[in-house]
């Protein structure tokens, strides 16, 4: 979850290592801190807070060594404060992790010479590296042994001031990148913090060991074998991780789902041939043809685009049955999957670690997994059996907005393909591509016609204490991820229900420190919603309507969306609803982008 950086060269370290923190900051920001050395002693500075905290430390003690790591944190063990900040030091050692070091408490007794100063998992690791670092004690050897013993996930950068000229990092189910500069080696959890420094990266993996030095790195296994490097392109360019111009990260996502949206479907979506290709699956027409069933995983957002994805699968192909489980609960379970089963890992950073350890359990099982994953070249892009990426550029705001959109459309594209290999009704996915290819002007015509609206509802509900978001079908997982969203940024407690459910308990909720979203659609199920709607009203809600349709609801708030969108309406509407959660935070004052106990890549279970 948190940032990591480093770097070795000729340059001072300080000024990349505070830079590359707040570009990782949205990873986690309970806490930061970082250390400079050289060969006589080590700058160690750490601060509870945000990166801006840690800077004007910085300001006070400027650091002329070249050499240095950092970290931001999202506390797993022990509070967020100063002490428990990272880097950890024992002995000579500076160690900065992300992750979870499981076996801490049984490798803490046996680490009598080290006196404990935190509560975390990290300081453990760091003092077990110290104890291997005796005299004459490569650093990196003293790592390895370490990392022999530890179970947990990992990764971790690591300094000593007895060998100024190395950082030595790590990495087991903690993304971690090497950036190439010249005479200049960089590190981050994310390539995000080397936009500007270098282009060229190396991407460690799961039980590598590093040893970055200015010249170079060499890498290493686990049992000190070496391995050889591969040196990638890193392709984001510094503008996608700017705010331009608007006010958060937040609304700059919403504002350009049209934009990210349209690579979504560029050179898949082809209106005139009526088909979609999405390249990369690894799957030939007959194995297409061939599957039988999906399983949809995914966690959080995620998890609800892929909920709202099955719905549209199961329009789509009529042979065809879809499940869909949440990545941390599907993992443990004794679940059993049909032959001819493909599964659909999403996740937008493609690091989540549930989704990561899912993934793994299906392959094991022999299961054909394909990713739906933005971040490209991360964790589960490179594990998975094929896959497609959302191309929605760099989503920096903790809340994720146009990821979902993009992964929704994604299933969908992946439903025409299977629809169109299996021979389904071609009048569904004619209208489907249809959709497909005018989706990103509807969205842009919301954003564009419906913000300042959405605004001034949202500063008039937004004193409420608790929200219920309720919806059918397809609007039942744009109700739960309008809840989500909500809850999230605004902290209001929101829950998201299927509209027919809340006569079956939710509804004995209602009162006045509650609102209500009521998502309706104008299709077959119109008056059934109606009924939903009419039975919250009855007990004295305060329902805002959302709906594409002009007849007549009876609602204490009511936005109309315009659009000639049928299938994909849900979509639309849910743009509004984000909207609506970011103009209630705004209204409240809270930090939209980086909202309290949350990062974004969560890469521990
Ligand atoms: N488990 C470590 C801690 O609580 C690292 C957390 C993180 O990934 O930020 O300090």
């Amino acid at each position: 979850m948190c940032g990591i950086v480093g770097c070795i060269g000729k340059k001072e370290a300080q000024p990349y290592l505070i830079s590359g923190l707040h570009r990782l900051e949205y990873r986690g920001y309970d806490s930061s801190g970082i250390v400079t050395i050289n060969e006589k002693s080590a700058t160690l500075l750490r601060a509870k807070g945000k990166v801006s905290e840690l800077e004007k430390l910085a300001d006070k003690q400027p650091s002329k060594d070249t050499i240095g790591i950092g970290h931001t944190r999202w506390a797993t063990h022990g509070e967020p404060s100063e002490i428990n900040a990272h880097p950890h030091q024992a002995g000579d050692v500076y160690l900065v992790h992300n992750g979870i070091i499981e076996n801490y408490k049984e490798l803490k007794t046996g680490l009598k010479n080290h006196v404990f100063v935190s509560q975390t998992d990290t300081e453990v690791l760091a003092a077990l590296v110290d104890s291997f670092y005796g005299e004459g004690t490569e650093l990196v050897d003293a790592v390895t042994q370490a990392l022999q013993l530890v179970v947990g996930t990992y990764g971790i950068a690591v300094v000593s001031v007895r060998n100024p000229d190395e950082i030595i990092v790590a990495r087991a189910g903690s993304p971690l990148i090497i950036g190439i500069g010249s005479d200049e080696t960089y590190i981050a959890s994310d390539a995000s913090a080397l936009i500007g420094y270098t282009t060229q990266a190396i991407y460690l993996n799961d039980g590598e060991i590093a040893i970055c030095r200015r010249d170079g790195v060499t890498l290493r296994d686990l049992a000190a074998q070496p391995i050889s490097s591969r040196v990638e392109t890193i392709e984001i360019d510094m503008q996608a991780i700017q705010k331009q111009g608007y006010d958060h990260f937040l609304l700059k996502e919403i504002c350009e789902q049209p934009v990210t949206l349209r690579s979504t479907l560029s050179g898949r979506v082809n209106v005139e041939d009526e088909q979609v290709k999405l390249g990369g699956l690894n799957l030939s027409v007959k194995e297409i043809r061939d599957i039988e069933h999906v399983t949809i995983i995914g966690c959080g957002t995620a998890y609800y685009a892929g909920l709202l994805g099955s719905y549209y699968l199961e329009q789509l192909v009529d042979d065809l049955t879809v499940d869909v489980a949440m990545a941390s609960e599907l993992r443990y379970r004794s679940f059993h999957l049909p032959k001819n089963t493909v599964a659909l890992v999403i996740s937008q950073s493609g690091e989540t670690a549930d989704t990561l350890a899912c993934l793994r359990e299906l392959k094991r099982r022999g299961v054909k997994t394909l990713g739906i994953i933005n971040a490209v070249g991360s964790t589960i892009a490179r594990e998975v059996d094929g896959g497609v990426y959302v191309h929605a550029g760099p989503e920096i705001s903790v809340a994720s907005t146009k990821a979902f959109t993009s992964q929704a459309v994604t299933i969908a594209m992946f439903g025409v393909q299977i629809a169109q290999a299996k021979g389904s009704s071609a009048k569904d996915v004619a209208k489907f591509i249809q959709e497909l290819d005018q989706l990103p002007n509807e969205i842009e015509a919301v954003i564009k016609n419906y913000k300042e609206k959405i605004a001034d509802i949202a500063k008039r509900y937004a004193h409420y204490e608790h929200a219920i978001f309720f919806g059918r079908d397809t609007l039942y997982p744009v109700a739960l991820e309008g809840a989500l969203k909500l809850k999230e940024i605004s902290y209001i407690q929101a829950e998201g229900f299927a509209a027919g459910e809340l006569k079956h308990g939710p509804i004995a909720l209602v009162d006045d420190t509650f609102f209500e979203v009521a998502l309706i659609l104008d299709n077959w199920l119109f008056d059934k919603s109606l009924s939903a709607l009419a039975e919250v009203n009855a007990r004295g809600g305060h329902v805002i309507a959302i709906t594409n349709s002009k007849k007549q609801i009876d609602a204490e708030e009511i936005l109309v969306i315009d659009t000639k969108l049928d299938l994909l309406a849900p979509l639309v509407l849910n743009v509004a609803q984000q909207l609506f959660a970011y103009y209630v935070t705004v209204a409240k004052g809270f930090d939209v982008d980086q909202p309290r106990n949350l990062a974004k890549s969560v890469t521990v279970e």
